[in-house]
């Protein structure tokens, strides 16, 4: 079978992860990625041998910088069967326009709404909706999270409410502008747009959000209460949660107490960028009271959204039919443990 031509725009914090990801696959070829300004992120990404292509209105500025482009973004939409949209959230209409008229499907990022795309994607919890679609969404880090983790507890138990609250990293650790650099800074639209985001994948979760910005970098972290339909018990919800895939179990009696560890395991493991592809949970902060669940998740948001973008190129480009063989073949190219 031919390999599936993909095409990245925005390469910046969640681009230049789809990209690596894209080129580690055996059905897949990175036809390329766009920058918009002749950077430092833009002769790295020609260094690994990808072709850059940038807007029309930006050629004159890759020419004066002398850094070697391959066409405008519409050349590269001439010669992709889709492309993943990375770009900052609110370019996605203006985007979206350009992607229809190329006749090239599209995955847009959590920051665009859902109704952008109609069809939002975890793999987990719905991959073949997105099967043969024009138009998808990998919703976003925190989404991805909760996904990963409530999906397989509420297909076993039931849940009768989730309450969430995000302790969020105030900014990624490329970014030196964002904050609080010093403070904590609670989200006063409440309930947060969260719980709505996770709704559009579960519509049917009674599950309600709050988020407090911290003077972090590394990860999110959250504190989850869930009152599921019957009483359990805390060896039944660790069963569930070593079977859901891309769910990391770890303890904080073997040292990993902060997200800090948890970041440090990953540079351990050996990651591409020492990325946690996983989402984290302690195994020994995981406590049910009848029928009331407690946990802690850690969500490396530079990257836990990543196998999900692949997963979801297989499934609008009807590669891979079954969601585990897609993801047990990401999961194997980026060296995710299997479950
Ligand atoms: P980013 O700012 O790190 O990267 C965006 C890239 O797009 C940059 O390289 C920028 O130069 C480029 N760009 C800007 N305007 C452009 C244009 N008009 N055309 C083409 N490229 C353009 O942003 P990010 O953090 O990678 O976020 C991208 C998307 O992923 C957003 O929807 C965001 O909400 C979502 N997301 C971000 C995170 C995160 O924690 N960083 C996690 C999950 C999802």
């Amino acid at each position: 079978m031919a390999k599936i031509r993909v095409g990245v725009n925005g390469y910046g914090t969640i681009g230049k992860r789809v990209a690596s990801a894209i080129a580690a696959q055996d059905d897949m070829e990175l036809v390329g990625v766009t920058k918009t300004r002749p950077n430092f992120e833009a002769l790295t990404a020609l260094s690994k041998g990808y072709d850059l292509y940038v807007p029309e209105d930006n050629v004159d500025a890759f020419n004066a910088a002398g850094v070697k482009i391959a066409g405008t973004i519409q050349d590269m939409l001439k010669k992709v069967d889709i492309v993943v949209d990375c770009t900052p959230g609110s370019f996605g209409e203006y985007y979206r326009d350009m992607y229809k008229e190329a006749g090239v499907k599209a995955i847009f990022q959590g920051g665009e709404d859902h109704s952008l795309t109609g069809i939002s994607f975890n793999s987990t919890a719905n991959y073949s909706e997105s099967w043969g679609a024009q138009l998808s969404r990998v919703v976003s880090c925190n989404t991805t999270g909760l996904l990963r983790t409530l999906y397989r507890i509420d297909k076993k138990l039931k849940i009768q409410n989730a309450f969430v609250t995000i302790v969020r990293r105030a900014a990624d650790p490329g970014d030196s502008k964002n904050g609080p650099i010093n403070g904590l800074e609670p989200s006063v639209k409440l309930p947060t747009h969260h719980g709505p985001d996770v709704q559009s994948i579960m519509p049917w979760l009674n599950i309600n959000t709050m988020a407090v910005k911290a003077s972090t970098t590394l990860m999110h972290l959250h504190t989850v209460v869930a009152q599921l339909s019957r009483e359990t018990t805390t060896e039944e919800i660790l069963e569930i949660l070593r079977s859901c895939p891309r769910v990391r179990l770890v303890k904080s009696k073997d040292g990993i107490k902060t997200t800090a560890q948890v970041m440090e395991l990953a540079r351990d493991l050996g990651r591409d960028r020492s990325d946690m592809y996983e989402i984290v949970v302690w195994e020994d902060g995981v406590k049910v009271v009848g029928d009331t669940l407690y946990f802690y998740q850690a969500v490396h948001q530079e990257s836990d959204v990543i196998p999900e973008n692949i997963d979801c190129i297989r499934s609008m480009c009807k590669a891979v039919q079954d969601a585990s063989e897609s993801v047990a073949k990401t999961n194997a190219s980026l060296g995710i443990p299997e479950n």
